[in-house]
């Protein structure tokens, strides 16, 4: 189902004219604001940008600047509009505080209620929300669009993780929005007490604000009999709800009458091709409180398709997250990305979800260590196998160490999956 036919179908040229419109209102606005952004862009103007092309003159906008204008001094609109706020975990220095107007939290219900239609969530459906309500913008980003498409809400918040298997049962949920680590909780929980998801009625599981590989979205589809969508937006970004995945599983839409995207070269700031892996920039065009102009995200994606999707949506796609430029590992020599790993570990059903990349430093020499939790029934040859395969990823040998289930610890909120001992 497509929640708004009109703006979701539109086609790619009229989608380019507002976007364009968009990127000079926003330009405008943030030059006759008392932000501190003022300044960065005055020398150029709105009439200098002919079309979106032009969006490569304007300088780039980096999260330190950001977190420098702390507290307010980068929002844009009117004190008096403002109307709440949320919070970048940051974690060095000062947050990202998103203050928001009636218009963005609107804007946000609209952005929101698209992606649960994406994910085939309708009014009859129970959507049971486990991300936190407060700073972080989570839980109140589901809430909203779940109150437009008038599903029935269960804001159960953060933990709780036997509650929340009860109220999935009891209440009969057939959504779970979600971090993406955290169904792994959900489900070794679920083992220890018996808990069979067969038996409940959730189809549907909307999970984000993670780098999660296709090999652990496999593993959560199977272990918990779901349907996954991946959602994407961050708090600088207006939260989640920028984009996500459709029926097609080709790739996340980016709701284009909202945000730009650009992927670039993080060395060069150069635009890449499409279908070249790069860094997303993000320009926002309806945003009041914090509009973003080419803004550094640090995700690396690539454009994988602007033709019209299977579902019917014209709105591009970009790839499933891979990895942050700033979790980008240099080890021997050899760059690679936490969810590389992961994608390889997750093909061993022997080893749990869980798991630590160490990085040390050995004799002034660079080392990896991959601690992995084995279940019963992981064997020796599988250690061989595991040992080749990433050696053959990573071009030389690293240490493993298999630790009995239950060693790695499971913290409340985000997964800590790299320690960096160096
Ligand atoms: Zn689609």
């Amino acid at each position: 189902m497509i929640f708004n036919e009109k703006m979701e179908t539109m086609p790619q040229e009229e989608l380019r004219k507002l976007q364009l419109e968009g990127l000079k209102k926003t330009l405008k606005r943030i030059k006759e604001s008392h932000s501190i952004f003022k300044e960065k862009y005055k020398d150029i103007n709105p009439e200098d940008i002919k079309s979106l092309d032009d969006i490569k003159y304007i300088p780039i906008l980096q999260k330190d600047e950001l977190r420098k204008a702390y507290p307010f001094k980068h929002i844009i609109a009117e004190e008096k509009d403002w109307h709440r706020m949320h919070m970048s975990s940051g974690t060095t220095g000062d947050p990202i505080i998103n203050v928001m107007t009636k218009n963005d939290l609107e804007q946000w219900g609209e952005i929101m209620a698209r992606c649960y239609s994406a994910a085939g969530v309708t009014n009859k459906d129970r959507v049971q929300i486990t991300p936190s309500f407060g700073l972080f913008n989570g839980g109140f980003g589901f809430h909203y669009g779940a109150e437009r498409i008038g599903a029935f809400i269960i804001p159960i918040g953060a933990g709780r993780s036997r509650l929340q298997l009860k109220f999935m049962d009891d209440l009969k949920t057939t959504v779970l929005c979600a971090i993406a680590s955290y169904p792994l909780r959900l489900m070794e929980v679920a083992k220890d007490i018996g808990f069979d998801f067969e038996k409940t009625d959730l189809k549907t599981a909307i999970l984000g604000a993670e780098t999660w590989s296709d090999e652990l979205r496999d593993r959560i589809e199977e272990e918990m009999g779901v349907d996954t969508y991946d959602i994407i937006g961050m708090t600088e970004t207006g939260g989640v709800g920028m984009g996500i995945d459709c029926e097609a599983k080709n790739g996340i839409h980016v709701w284009e009458d909202h945000y730009i995207v650009e992927i670039v070269n993080p060395d060069t700031m150069e635009v890449v091709e499409d279908g070249i892996e790069g860094e997303m920039l993000i320009t926002t065009i309806t945003r009041e409180g914090l509009p973003l102009l080419r803004y550094r995200t640090r995700d690396i994606t690539k454009i994988v398709s602007r033709e019209k999707c299977d579902c019917g949506r014209t709105h591009l796609r970009v790839g499933r997250l891979k990895g942050r430029t700033d979790d980008m590992f240099k080890v021997k020599g050899v760059n690679f990305y936490p969810s590389q790993i992961e994608s390889i570990l997750m093909k061993y059903k022997n080893l749990t979800p869980y798991y630590n990349i160490v990085l040390e430093k050995i004799k002034g020499k660079g080392a990896l260590t991959i601690v992995a939790e084995r279940r019963n029934g992981f064997r020796h040859e599988e250690l061989d196998k595991l040992s080749n395969e990433l050696y053959d990823f990573l071009g030389f040998h690293c240490q493993i160490q298999i630790v009995p289930e239950g060693t790695i610890e499971r913290p409340a909120g985000k997964a800590v999956r790299v320690i960096d001992k160096r």
